[in-house]
């Protein structure tokens, strides 16, 4: 891939894909699973990461069995904490073992998902713990950091491959939100952070992606314990009038923007733009 390429020239589609998603056990990183499988071209491998070896196998049957024999997909799980070194060397050792058993890829497609909302129910000044932050940052900003360098430096630019990266980001790494602090900090940290990768290794193509607010786990916990009322109330309102966003729906805008490949590298995407 050249930088210097218009939008026009980009490839499109997946092609031959090593394709990576944390926090693939459910929520946005499931669905994101579902909607790549059947895009993604024979021989792609789906690698899938979380802690829950349960959830996992349960994906792994059903993007199979969708695909079928004739399908040529192949996946790979992971069970890994990611908040530690340990979780992540894990990932890249067999990241580094797949590479020997697929071949090169034609394209590596890294999805950094795996996150948490933190402790919501404090604000700013209550933060006084730095072990408590620190914890925090380690999955929703070190990790996520670290193992998009590792893979990068494994697998390095050459003639016709594709680097993607995107980054799950939110309306949070935009605007700040009472009570949310270590979420929003962490969020726009990550935008930054993919930004400058953007800006360092121009032929990797780049997306901070905001999926929207979607009917998921972490919603279910910022209804319970966001402290702060008024952004509480906005949560509920959203999911009793039905506005909240199906992870398939954001999973295939999302899907559809890889294939395209028309973004500018490191910008900030909504589920709602245009
Ligand atoms: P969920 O809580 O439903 O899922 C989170 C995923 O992250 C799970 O698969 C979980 O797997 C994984 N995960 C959590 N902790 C770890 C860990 N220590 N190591 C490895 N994996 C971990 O969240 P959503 O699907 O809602 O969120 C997905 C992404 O979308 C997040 O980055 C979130 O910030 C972002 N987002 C979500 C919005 C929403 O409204 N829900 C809005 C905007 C952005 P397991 O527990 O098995 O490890």
């Amino acid at each position: 891939m050249d930088a210097g390429l218009g939008a026009a020239e980009r490839p499109r589609g997946l092609g031959k894909s090593l394709c990576v998603i944390t926090g693939a056990s459910r929520g946005l990183g499931r669905a994101l699973a579902v909607v790549l499988a059947p895009r993604l071209q024979p021989g792609s491998r789906l690698v899938l990461v979380a802690r829950s070896g349960r959830c996992l196998l349960e994906l792994e049957g059903q993007l199979l069995g969708a695909a079928g024999p004739a399908g040529g997909l192949r996946v790979s799980r992971v069970e890994a904490d990611l908040a530690g070194g340990e979780g992540l060397q894990r990932l890249l050792a067999e990241v580094s073992r797949l590479r020997e058993v697929d071949g090169a890829p034609d394209r590596l497609l890294l999805i950094n998902n795996a996150g948490t909302l933190g402790n919501v129910s404090k604000f700013v000044v209550d933060f006084t713990e730095p072990a408590e932050v620190n914890s925090y940052l380690a999955l929703n900003f070190t990790s996520p950091m670290c193992l998009t360098a590792s893979l990068l430096k494994a697998f390095p630019k050459r003639e016709n491959f594709l680097r993607m990266v995107v980054n799950i980001s939110s309306l949070c790494a935009l605007q700040p939100h009472k009570s949310w602090a270590l979420y929003c900090a962490a969020k726009a940290a990550r935008d930054m952070l993919f930004s400058v990768l953007a800006v360092e290794e121009p032929d990797v193509r780049v997306l901070n992606y905001a999926p929207g607010p979607l009917d998921t786990e972490m919603q279910q916990q910022a209804r319970c314990e966001t402290a702060d009322t008024e952004l509480r109330q906005s949560f509920i309102n959203l999911h009793q009038e039905g506005k909240l966003v199906d992870s398939n729906v954001s999973a295939t805008k999302l899907v559809n923007m890889l294939i395209l490949n028309e973004f500018q590298s490191g910008a900030h995407i909504d589920y709602y733009d245009q």
